[in-house]
């Protein structure tokens, strides 16, 4: 009987780690789905932009027919930080995947460092941006080897400073296996909150000038959302940094904030000074303010 009982126990080890591969595999042709509809010019400049001030300069873009951005200008000067909030379908995951070029705009550019990001190939644009993704592709291996993903040639010691930045020192820590100890399929075995700090110390890894964060939509206690926030905060130090936030309390210190509605801006400015407007944030603002305090009841 034991002689069967091994076999067979192997024979499930070999399953499991098929089919773990398999659901890798999935996501990655998840990811393919999405292959950029765009193309490098002969003439693209394979030269990374460095410094990564962005201007989107009157950008309009449509689906099909349908219009989704209408002249949207906004800056990113070097190093700071920019918000874009706005009701669901806004369009604000739209900039980030422009930023990224996966479509072309129709009309107006997008510059980094004063180059249309047309001018650059599809690999030195990418190279120059760093993103936390809504949804996090977690493959089941360590958690320092999901992190190793940003850039495959960090050391160790590279991979420790960005989990650090990240606010995941910790609970690596408290781990078993510490950085060692395996996420699970699809990082079943971490909360939605380190998950996300997963791919924070992914993206700081990736040593990027310009750092892009999706935030989720799905909410988080405030204890992880705290933990987020700190994470972000430290690792956006020595960024650029785009924000598409869906939580208000995630974005109160960046430096500008730009409120969509429809596809168009329609208020632009500080936390401080946009709740002084009373415009579409300030009502924003105060929806969630009633919603945290009804879920803390
Ligand atoms: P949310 O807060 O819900 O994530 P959002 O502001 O990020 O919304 P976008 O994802 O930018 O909104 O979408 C803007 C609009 O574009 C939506 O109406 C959406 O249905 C539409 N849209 C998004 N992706 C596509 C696509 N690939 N093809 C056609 N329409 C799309």
């Amino acid at each position: 009987m034991m002689q069967l009982f091994i076999p067979l126990n192997f024979l499930g080890f070999v399953y499991r780690e098929i089919r773990g591969a398999l659901a890798n595999i999935e996501r990655m042709f998840d990811i393919m789905a999405n292959v950029p509809q765009v193309e490098d010019q002969d003439t693209a400049s394979p030269l990374s932009p460095s410094i990564g001030a962005i201007k989107f300069n009157n950008v309009s873009f449509q689906y099909d027919q349908r219009s989704i951005l209408k002249q949207v200008s906004f800056d990113v000067p070097a190093g700071k930080k920019i918000a874009v909030v706005g009701d669901s379908g806004a369009g604000k995951s739209t900039i980030i995947k422009l930023l990224f070029r996966f479509y072309d705009v129709k009309s107006g550019a997008i510059t980094i460092d004063g180059v249309d990001i047309r001018d650059l190939t599809q690999l030195a644009l990418r190279k120059s941006i760093a993103i936390v993704p809504q949804d996090t592709v977690l493959f089941n291996d360590s958690i320092y080897e999901n992190i190793r993903y940003g850039r495959p040639d960090a050391t160790e010691e590279d991979i420790k400073q960005a989990t650090q930045l990240a606010h995941l020192s910790d609970f690596i820590e408290s781990l078993p296996d510490k950085g060692n100890t395996k996420v699970g399929e699809r990082g079943l075995k971490l909360s939605g909150g380190e998950k996300q700090r997963v791919a924070i110390a992914r993206a700081v890894l990736k040593g990027a000038p310009i750092l892009v964060f999706d935030e989720a939509t799905s909410s988080l206690d405030s204890r992880s959302e705290q933990a987020i926030l700190n994470a972000l905060r430290d690792a956006a130090k020595g960024h650029t940094s785009l924000v598409v936030a869906h939580r208000l309390s995630t974005i109160i210190d960046a430096d500008q904030i730009v409120v969509l509605s429809k596809g168009c801006i329609v208020e632009h400015g500080t936390h401080s000074s946009l709740l002084a407007q009373q415009g579409l944030y300030s009502r924003l603002w105060h929806i969630q303010h009633e919603q945290n305090n009804l879920q803390a009841d």
